[in-house]
């Protein structure tokens, strides 16, 4: 099997359990982020498509921002073990610096995700599994750059938020 997908579903299995928290957080806010449109969709990973294209209830999109990869769009439902990296992820996202790996909150989440917003803990374990994730991404250079992308992109975010606050 080409590397990526193989990489892809042992990032499913270490995130197909754990969850931001032990309880459904989904509790916490009616589970806003399934309640998408059929224009917002969820980023993919390089190479993820693959596990979506001839999926029923799901449609692979090209993407705009996605650094030329692409998205899918779901029907708000779905059969939990087929949900996408950045479900599993969300609001956290791992971090890939020199040889070290990390979880940072996804600052695309702070104006609707009650984890973000309410500075709610999440489970230990679910952030050890987002640093396995990047770790285990480190090995093929394509979803080692795909994370450092995202990440980039997460810290212009946070420097537009910062600048904007201090100039209200
Ligand atoms: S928006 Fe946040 S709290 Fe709500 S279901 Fe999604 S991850 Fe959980
Ligand atoms: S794929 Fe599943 S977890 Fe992800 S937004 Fe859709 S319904 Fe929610």
């Amino acid at each position: 099997m080409d590397e990526k997908r193989s990489l892809i579903l042992k990032a499913y299995e270490l995130l197909d359990r754990n969850t931001p928290l032990k309880t459904d957080c989904g509790r916490l806010c009616g589970s806003l982020c399934c309640k998408g449109d059929s224009k917002t969709g969820m980023w993919l990973f390089p190479g993820e498509e693959f596990f979506f294209e001839e999926l029923s209830g799901f449609t692979v999109l090209n993407c705009d921002g996605n650094f030329g990869y692409k998205e899918v769009v779901c029907k708000g439902v779905c059969d939990r073990k087929a949900r996408p990296l950045a479900c599993r992820l969300y609001p956290f996202f791992p971090v890939v610096s020199s040889g070290c790996f990390d979880a940072r909150a996804d600052i695309r989440g702070i104006g609707s995700c009650p984890l973000l917003y309410k500075n709610i803990k999440p489970d230990k374990k679910f952030l050890t599994q987002i640093r396995k994730t990047g770790r285990l991404f480190s090995r093929n250079d394509e979803l080692k750059q795909y994370i450092i992308n995202v990440n980039c992109l997460l810290d212009d975010i946070v420097n537009l938020a910062e600048r904007t606050a201090y100039y209200e």
